[in-house]
């Protein structure tokens, strides 16, 4: 074996683009899988990543966090090569029985209401044996890939959500590191990631791109955004109106419900009832499981502090959660047609003492960036079949609370770390190419589409 030894490296999924990201690394005698998750605008067959590139039962798959565009077809996967191991954190395990089991319960109601192709992907008991495949690891322990091979992987922390890791592989003749989603300043319950300085070289790094266009992500404080978001809550509860928190069941779920519970413990936010929706209770549940990976300051509260937001297609529901001024943190983030946040919203738009506050990253062709951008008095509708309803709410904004490094702080990374490869994967094209012209010359560059070869040398 030479000592410095090329791979070859195809995204599945999630090359210039976000969604569906899997990333297969190929050597002479191995094949191993980074992540393998379903794209989040997408459905049926066409969310899974292009598992037809794989000839053969990867020798592991490795998932870097339980978001399902990290983890959601890691059943399906393993359904079809049964004998493949996989690997995560202990956390991210645990979160991901509550995340792909949840998945399973949605994929059976589109299945039913909208006739999707293909859904469900995969059953509960899929799930359940995918899981029985994966092996829990700690951070920062390193661990072989294959029972013969020279080959080992190694998590580091991320932070970005609960059990989130980068990953450090060691292949014979080419060490790689895979950031896989990373947030480097604290946030409320997660300490932020801090530069390595024991990873020794490393041939490639494959890097994530989120923010690769955002100019704005690196200006604005996470104090600052704080003492913004209090205020427009207060001023909401004020006036009578109820406070809509659109959030991820995994990572800004749990975030906001801290942020929210310290603030009132702190008598900066009035003591009003705070309501979370099913799956970003039963995450919080995990988070105390797993205390370890948190912030050492992290202090997470009793369940029961947290009320269920119940079942909102019910139109009742929702009139009841109106009642009293309140602040409700429901999914998802991006109010996505259908889900507890966009029902939730349906009745708030058509009232005036009511606020609509996004806490996180609103793609583009998402209904939370119409409702956001929308003018008073347009008509929005918020779920297939829904009769379209018309904005009488002025009080909707955007708090940047995001679990993504902005770009100055991904630029600052690839210089630290003076890999000779960078791949950017994770992000928009107009994100990835300013990273990729951004990036001095140093470096060989690359930004392949999911299906796209590359070779990567040592
Ligand atoms: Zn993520
Ligand atoms: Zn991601």
């Amino acid at each position: 074996m030479s000592k410095h030894s090329p791979i070859s490296f195809t995204p599945l999924g999630g090359g210039r683009e976000i969604g569906a990201n899997s990333y297969l690394i190929r050597t002479d005698a191995q094949q191993f899988v980074l992540d393998c998750g379903t794209h989040p605008k997408k459905d049926g067959v066409e969310s899974l990543p292009d598992l037809s590139l794989l000839e053969r039962a990867p020798d592991a798959v490795i998932i870097s966090h339980a978001h399902v565009d990290h983890c959601g077809a890691v059943p399906y996967l393993v359904q079809q090569f049964p004998g493949t191991s996989v690997y995560a954190t202990s956390a991210t395990m645990g979160v991901m029985d509550r995340m792909l089991h949840n998945s399973v319960s949605v994929m059976r109601i589109l299945a039913r209401e909208r006739n999707i192709e293909g859904y469900p992907l995969y059953s509960h008991e899929d799930v359940d044996f995918a899981l029985r495949r994966t092996h829990a690891i700690e951070l920062d322990q390193e661990f072989a890939l294959h029972e013969y091979a020279e080959s080992t992987a190694c998590f580091r922390h991320a932070g970005h959500v609960l059990g989130s890791a980068s990953v450090l592989l060691r292949l014979p003749g080419h060490t790689v590191f895979y950031t896989g989603d990373i947030c480097v300043s604290d946030q409320e319950l997660m300490t932020g990631l801090r530069p390595a300085t024991d990873l020794g070289p490393v041939d490639t790094l494959v890097i994530e791109s989120t923010y690769g266009a955002n100019m704005h992500a690196d200006a604005i404080g996470y104090e600052e955004q704080t003492e913004r978001f209090c205020a427009a809550v207060t001023r909401v509860l004020a006036r009578g109106g109820v406070a809509l928190v659109p959030a991820f069941a995994l990572g800004r779920t749990q975030e906001m419900l801290n942020v929210v519970a310290r603030l009132q413990d702190a008598g900066e936010l009035p003591d009003v009832p705070v309501y979370a929706s099913g799956l970003g209770r039963a995450v919080y549940e995990v988070y105390h499981r797993f205390e370890d990976f948190l912030h050492p300051e992290a202090e997470l509260q009793p369940l029961s502090r947290f009320s269920r937001v119940g079942d909102v297609w019910q139109n009742r529901v929702v009139q009841g959660l109106l009642k009293e001024p309140c602040i409700i943190v429901a999914t998802s983030g991006m109010m996505i047609e259908n889900t507890p946040s966009a029902m939730i919203a349906e009745e708030i738009v058509q009232r005036e003492e009511h606020g609509i506050f996004f806490v996180g990253y609103l793609d583009p062709d998402t209904l939370g960036h119409k409702v956001l951008h929308s003018e008073p008095g347009a008509k929005l509708m918020f779920g297939p079949g829904r009769p379209a309803v018309r904005r009488v709410l002025t009080d909707i904004g955007h708090f940047n609370f995001s679990a993504h490094a902005p770009r100055s702080a991904l630029h600052e990374l690839i210089q630290h770390i003076n890999p000779k490869n960078v791949v950017f994967v994770h992000g928009d094209p107009e994100a990835i190419d300013w990273l990729h012209e951004a990036t001095g010359n140093g470096f060989r560059k690359f930004s392949p589409v999911a299906g796209e070869t590359i070779t990567l040398e040592a």
